[in-house]
């Protein structure tokens, strides 16, 4: 089971250090989860990825559910077994990702894919759920609170999300509250399907409420009287780094201290340096890893665009103090080189630099925590 330990409290923010023991291990807070879609951190395998040391790696359950199907994956002995990963994981509910289906801000992953028409991909969103059709070969699925749930107990990740909707940025008040009230109920029906099968597994709560403060207050509200292990942010956060910062200074101290707390995928550094003195525990963002594969390094000094030009002759790494492998074995041109060659070890590279510079970004985050610097 999911226990949650606060080691320090800084003396100069919300910021704290704490520690989420789980069935497969302990992850260390304030931290990064790096996004694995298909159960793979893209470009690396999951030996590299524990090598690195990323304690905590978030997949996609709408992703699993249609390839290669979260049977398939509960055969293999779960998702641990099926991609070789000891360390924790948490998956979601697939909700985000039928709803930008829905309203038309499809997410990445599908964009690449060229599905343009992807609205039509949904039939039907009632109270029971969304019924929509696979952009892979058209097959028909029911997402609902208790189908996603079960597709999560297959799927067995360490921290579980329920099932939510996800209304557009541009929604009117009356609808928001409306959608809000349906999340709450889908939120309930998700958390009782959990309960009935535990199956170690813990479970966040996701805030949602969008924009306004009263109703982000109501949603914290009805999820905080229900047994949740911890409670995720989501929803729309708003069109810039203010509204971002608003409704999470409103929300966070809405939220009990002794659980932990999730910001659903917002991590860009400029985010996490927002959130951190707030007292967001973990974020999850695909913002490193698809950095790097557009050749972007991330380093103490700033981003590093690995395909400029003076890169092609500087024989040093990417970062000289840097410790990751990729920065013990190759100079940047070299890495440069690959890049400009289309090889796909470029992209294993940049990867692999950008996870361990998270890795160390948050731990020097928690120890100015314990120093009662941030
Ligand atoms: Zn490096």
């Amino acid at each position: 089971m999911l226990k949650f330990e606060v080691l320090h409290q800084s003396k100069k923010s919300t910021a704290r250090v704490g520690r989420i023991h789980t069935p497969h291990g302990i992850i260390d807070t304030p931290n990064f989860v790096a996004v694995g879609t298909n159960g793979t951190i893209k470009a690396l395998d999951s030996a590299t990825v524990t090598e690195i040391g990323l304690q905590l790696m978030f997949c996609n359950t709408y992703h699993l559910l249609l390839q290669p199907g979260t049977k398939i994956i509960k055969e293999a002995g779960g998702l641990h077994d099926f991609i070789n990963r000891k360390l924790p994981i948490i998956t979601d509910s697939g909700g985000f990702q039928v709803f930008s289906l829905a309203y038309g801000s499809v997410a990445d992953e599908l964009k690449s894919r060229g599905t343009k028409n992807s609205g039509n991909l949904v039939q039907k969103i009632n109270e029971e759920g969304v019924l929509f059709r696979s952009y892979r070969d058209g097959s028909k699925f029911l997402l609902t609170p208790e189908t996603s749930i079960q597709a999560q107990k297959d799927l067995g990740a360490d921290i579980i999300i329920p099932f939510d909707e996800l209304p557009p940025y541009h929604i009117k008040e009356d609808s928001l509250k409306l959608s809000l009230a349906r999340t709450h109920r889908w939120e309930k029906r998700s958390l009782d399907a959990h309960l009935k099968n535990r199956n170690d597994q813990a479970m966040y709560a996701v805030v949602h409420g969008g924009i306004n403060l009263d109703m982000r207050k109501e949603s914290c509200e009805t999820l905080t009287k229900l047994d949740f292990d911890g409670y995720a942010i989501g929803g729309s956060m708003g069109k810039n780094k203010d509204e971002m910062y608003s409704i999470l200074s409103h929300t966070l101290p809405l939220l009990p201290k002794e659980k932990p707390n999730h910001l659903l995928g917002i991590g860009d550094l400029d985010s996490i340096d927002a959130g951190i003195p707030l007292g967001i525990d973990t974020f999850d963002s695909s913002y490193p890893t698809r950095a790097a594969r557009h050749g972007v390094a991330l380093t103490w000094n700033g981003p590093l665009k690995l395909t400029q030009a003076s890169c092609a002759t500087t024989f040093s790494p990417i970062d000289k103090n840097c410790t990751c492998p990729t920065c013990k074995q190759c100079n940047l041109a070299y890495i440069h080189h690959l890049f400009k060659a289309k090889e796909l070890s470029a992209l294993s590279l940049a990867t692999i630099h950008n996870l361990h510079f998270m890795v160390e970004y948050m731990a020097d985050i928690r120890e100015k925590i314990t120093q009662d610097l941030i």
